[in-house]
């Protein structure tokens, strides 16, 4: 595989050049030779820039879950939950009469 050529005087572009057309969608390149401002096909857009724009959307998101469920637990506070016949309540009766009886 090789990297895209300008396609007018065939200058090869750099790979930094393409990145920065490829994060930035729409992003045409100028070949530093003649000056040739060339846009990404609409072929390339449909199937490698969609699908890049996806994937990193998905993880992304995966890694945004990840991330909270690392911080989240220590911003969480919890209160006794009291519903009638809960174990809870019978345990808490159950030391009461233990310490009145003493
Ligand atoms: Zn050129």
């Amino acid at each position: 595989m090789k990297l895209p050529k300008c396609n007018v005087c065939k200058h090869q572009f750099w790979r930094g050049k393409i990145n920065t057309s490829l994060w930035f969608s729409n992003r045409a390149i100028q070949c530093s030779v003649c000056g040739t401002k060339l846009e990404i096909a609409s072929r390339s857009r449909h199937f490698v820039i969609r699908p890049l724009y996806i994937v990193v959307g998905v993880l992304l998101i995966f890694l945004l879950g990840i991330l909270s469920s690392l911080f989240l637990p220590f911003l969480v506070n919890y209160n006794l939950h009291y519903t009638t016949g809960c174990l809870v309540e019978e345990v808490i009766e159950l030391n009461r009469r233990k310490i009145s009886a003493h």
